[in-house]
C-alpha cells in the first residue's frame, strides 16, 4: 500500500506573515490521517515555515534546487542548503522551470541527483503541453523525461523520489484531466519503471498536478494509479487545500 501524498506549491506567493499564517492554519486544521502533507515554499520563507509547522506532521519542501553541489553559481540554492532549511522535498523539473527558465531533461536529472546526495527526496514533474498531447505525443514526452533520470541515477533512485503527473495544458488553466485521463498516464509511468524494477514501480508515489481543487480531488485520488496530489493555486487558501488533503 502506497501512502497519499498531498503536496501544496505556493509558486511565487505571499508575504513571510501570509506563509507563516497559512501554514499555522493548515497545522491546525489537519486531522489526522494516513495521508502525508507537504507544503513546498519560497527559498526565502523557508525557515519561517518550518517555526510554523514545528509542532506538526506537514513536511517543507523547496521548489526547485541548483544542479550543482556549491560554489560559484550566483544566485542559485543548493541541496545542502535546503537540507540545512529543513526540507524534506524539492520539486525538480516543474513545468514552469522548464518552460519559463530553460529547464532541459539533462538539467532536471542533475537537479534529482543533486536532491538524493543530500537526503532531500526529488519529486521529478512530468507532463506534456497541449500541443504535445494533441500531436499524441503524451507518452513519447512522459518517457524522455523520465528517461533522462534513469539513465542519469539509475532505475533504484525512484526508490527515493516522487514522481508528479502535471499535463501542463491543467497547470493554472482551471482544466483538469478527467480522472480516466489522468489514470492512463500514471498507469503508464507506472509500467515505465515496472518494465525495468517492479518492486520500485509499486512502491513510487505518483501525484497528480494540474487544477486540482476540492471539488475534482476525490475522484482523481480514488483512481488506482494516483496516490496524491501536487496542489498550485488551491494550496493557497488552507480551508480549500485541507479539504483537498482531507479527500484521500
Ligand atoms: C502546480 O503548480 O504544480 C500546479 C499543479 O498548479 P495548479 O494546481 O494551480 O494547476
Amino acid at each position: 500500500m502506497r501512502q497519499a501524498l498531498i503536496m501544496g506549491n505556493w509558486k511565487m506567493n505571499g508575504s513571510r506573515e501570509e506563509g507563516v499564517q497559512l501554514a499555522k492554519a493548515l497545522a491546525e486544521g489537519l486531522n489526522a490521517g494516513s495521508q502525508e502533507v507537504a507544503v513546498c515554499v519560497p527559498f526565502v520563507y523557508l525557515s519561517d515555515v518550518r517555526g510554523a509547522l514545528a509542532s506538526s506532521s506537514i513536511a517543507l519542501g523547496a521548489q526547485n534546487v541548483a544542479d550543482q553541489a556549491a560554489g560559484a553559481y550566483t544566485g542559485e540554492i543548493s541541496a545542502a542548503m535546503l537540507a540545512d532549511c529543513g526540507c524534506k522535498y524539492a520539486l525538480v523539473g516543474h513545468s514552469e522551470r522548464r518552460s519559463y527558465y530553460g529547464d532541459t531533461n539533462q538539467t532536471v536529472a542533475s537537479r534529482f541527483c543533486q536532491a538524493q546526495k543530500q537526503n532531500v527526496i526529488p519529486v521529478l514533474c512530468v507532463g506534456e503541453t497541449l500541443e504535445e498531447r494533441e500531436q499524441d505525443r503524451t507518452f513519447q514526452v512522459v518517457d524522455e523525461q523520465l528517461d533522462a533520470v534513469i539513465d542519469a541515477a539509475g532505475i533504484e533512485a525512484f526508490a527515493n523520489a516522487v514522481i508528479a503527473y502535471e499535463p501542463v495544458w491543467a497547470i493554472g488553466t482551471g482544466k483538469t484531466a478527467s480522472d480516466e485521463q489522468a489514470q492512463e498516464v500514471h498507469q503508464y509511468i507506472r509500467k515505465r519503471i515496472a518494465d525495468r524494477n517492479p518492486s520500485i514501480a509499486e512502491k513510487v508515489q505518483i501525484l497528480y498536478g494540474g487544477s486540482v481543487k476540492p471539488d475534482n480531488a476525490k475522484g482523481l485520488f480514488a483512481m488506482p494509479d494516483i496516490d496524491g496530489g501536487l496542489v498550485g493555486g488551491a494550496s493557497l487558501d488552507a480551508k480549500g487545500f485541507l479539504q483537498i488533503c482531507h479527500s484521500v
